[in-house]
């Protein structure tokens, strides 16, 4: 290579690197960007529609007015429509399905929900605009992720682009408070991820201390352990006798503690939050309340233990829960115990198909000028709706829009994040339907 060529591509590298987003999005691209910044207004002004109306999980009506207008929004688009009801006994408002269908690139599922944290009594200011950033019910979580969505189509839409291609979009009503029972309550979800190549949520954009931004690929799984004991119970003066045992008490601390010493590995962790014991232990998981009779002079007769567990894969779960019953099994003398488990979000596995639709997102973002992606610890990102399609298609989470304080009284949002998460959505969604 002569010393003219190689000044000349340090040159070309030079330039790329000055101007990433001038360079390195297509003119139809381009359009799209442009459409997304010409109807910033427009998208602030749908936010705040929505965030104005209470739909924390519980007010069915609220979460169906909410649902009413981003229909229209993908009537408007020539989504097919429909919502889909829950059953009575359910008391869950249901969901917002569209689907469009074409024959080109990949099918994409899209995320949201309708539903926030706050119930119609929550004393949280519902809009609170404050220039750059806004506080309110649901900003960030995930009303404003809704309207990322929204918009990214919008401009596809206005491109064009969405013509002849497959999407699935829905809106769940019960996110923050899965209905009961879960399989009816997620069932479309399920069939819409099956009925797809690939699914995007839009829950909020996570951001590192440094400002980076992250998506999430993987996730832990959601779930909990009930160990339930119970012991020959007699005199105290007995205890650690052949005819008395060790009581309940001391062998639920045996079992507790042996997880503790051989189940701690990366990912997986399993917190006992509450524990009662006695005489007579009961615990109530609808008030999580527990209450216990027992004296100093009595080797106790039962005990309950209630717990969370978190994994990464369904290996990694069915591994510690193994171990887990293989420790409860092996009892004192006198006590026996039996555990039980509930899984009530599937884990997301990492997995190369979920890390290269990471790279094309983070390409999509540098290209229109906003930096990379990184990935989000797994262990850092709450349970969320994503979790129930990751078992049957590669998924990215976290398109939505960046804030701080979900779920709190000071739920915020930054503004800006609208846009700049529908250029990048909807670049990504046009390369992935090519
Ligand atoms: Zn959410």
């Amino acid at each position: 290579m002569t010393s003219s060529i190689l000044r000349a591509v340090f040159l070309a590298a030079a330039v790329a690197a000055s101007f990433p987003a001038l360079a390195q999005l297509t003119e139809t691209e381009q359009r799209i960007a442009t459409a997304v910044k010409a109807r910033s207004p427009e998208a602030l002004r749908l936010l705040e529609r929505t965030v104005r109306i209470n739909s924390g999980t519980m007010n069915a009506a609220g979460v169906r007015e909410v649902g009413t207008i981003l229909r229209a929004e993908l009537d408007s688009m020539g989504f097919q429509t429909r919502w889909v009801e829950m059953p009575p006994a359910m008391k869950r408002a249901g969901h917002l399905v569209a689907t469009r269908k074409g024959g080109q690139g990949k099918r994409l599922l899209l995320i949201g929900h309708l539903d926030t944290v706050f119930e119609l009594e929550s004393t949280v200011v519902p809009w609170d605009p404050g220039g750059e950033r806004v506080r309110g019910q649901g900003v960030s979580d995930m009303k404003g992720g809704n309207v990322v969505l929204l918009e990214a189509l919008r401009a596809l839409h206005s491109a064009g682009a969405l013509d002849n291609t497959t999407l699935s979009v829905i809106f769940t009503g019960d996110e923050e408070r899965v209905g009961a029972p879960q399989e009816v309550a997620r069932a479309d979800l399920v069939e819409a991820a099956k009925a797809s190549d690939l699914a995007l949520a839009f829950e909020a954009s996570a951001r590192r201390r440094g400002g980076g931004h992250m998506a999430s690929y993987a996730r832990r799984s959601a779930g909990g352990w009930t160990l339930t004991v119970t012991a020959r119970p007699g005199h105290s003066g007995g205890v650690f006798s052949e005819t008395s045992g060790y009581g309940a008490i001391y062998e639920a601390a045996r079992i507790l503690d042996e997880f503790r010493r051989s189940l701690i590995e990366p990912n997986l962790t399993f917190n006992p939050g509450a524990i009662v014991g006695g005489t007579n232990a009961r615990y109530d998981a609808d008030s999580a309340t527990g209450n216990a009779f027992g004296k100093n002079n009595v080797i106790a007769r039962e005990a309950q233990v209630r717990g969370d567990l978190r994994y990464l894969t369904a290996e990694q779960g069915e591994r510690a829960k193994a171990r887990m019953r293989e420790i409860v099994a092996a009892s004192l003398p006198h006590a026996k115990a039996t555990i039980t488990f509930v899984e009530t979000y599937p884990p997301q596995a990492p997995t190369e198909a979920g890390a290269r639709l990471l790279e094309e997102y983070s390409k999509a973002s540098q290209d229109a000028g906003f930096g990379p992606i990184g990935a989000m610890d797994p262990a850092f990102r709450g349970a969320g709706d994503v979790q129930f399609v990751a078992p049957y298609i590669p998924a990215l989470d976290g398109l939505g829009a960046s804030g701080s304080g979900a779920h709190t009284d000071f739920e915020e949002m930054e503004v800006a994040s609208i846009e700049r998460g529908a250029i990048r959505a909807a670049i990504l969604i046009h390369r992935l339907t090519r």
